[in-house]
């Protein structure tokens, strides 16, 4: 397994990991099988969504927070970041993306994203490529 850091810069925020998850596969020497992206956390997931335009990412947040108020009174767990666990498990917390010829097979607009909601904060990825 390799684990990579990110560091993130806001509350809420789109990181593109995809490149960092193609080097620990390239790491791997793996040229078929596949690759579980997994994040050891609550208040973050990962996902994969497009990267073409960065107005997809933006508008996800922004219908996430409308979803998901940050503050709402019938929140109970004290921390007061309810929002941002909803919004974690709402994207999940693995990815499983298959390699072919030694690269992720992601489509042409796909990416692989750590979905932070409770930042800024330094996050894991945890990636375990596997042959077949
Ligand atoms: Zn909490």
């Amino acid at each position: 397994m390799d684990t990579f850091d990110v560091r993130t810069r806001s509350r809420c925020e789109m990181v593109d990991v995809t490149d960092r998850v193609q080097s620990a596969v390239g790491q791997a020497k793996i040229n078929d099988g596949y690759v579980i992206c997994y994040v050891p956390h609550t208040t973050a997931g990962i996902t994969i969504q497009e990267n073409a335009d960065p107005n997809v990412t933006r508008d996800l947040l922004w219908k996430l927070e409308q979803l998901v108020p940050r503050a709402d009174r019938a929140y109970r767990h004290t921390e007061g970041n309810s929002d941002a666990h909803i919004k974690a498990s709402l994207m999940g917390f693995s990815q499983l993306v298959l390699i072919q010829a030694g690269r992720l097979v992601l489509g042409t607009w796909q990416a692989i994203y750590l979905a932070e909601f409770d930042g800024p904060r330094t996050r894991q990825v945890h990636v375990k490529p596997v042959a077949t």
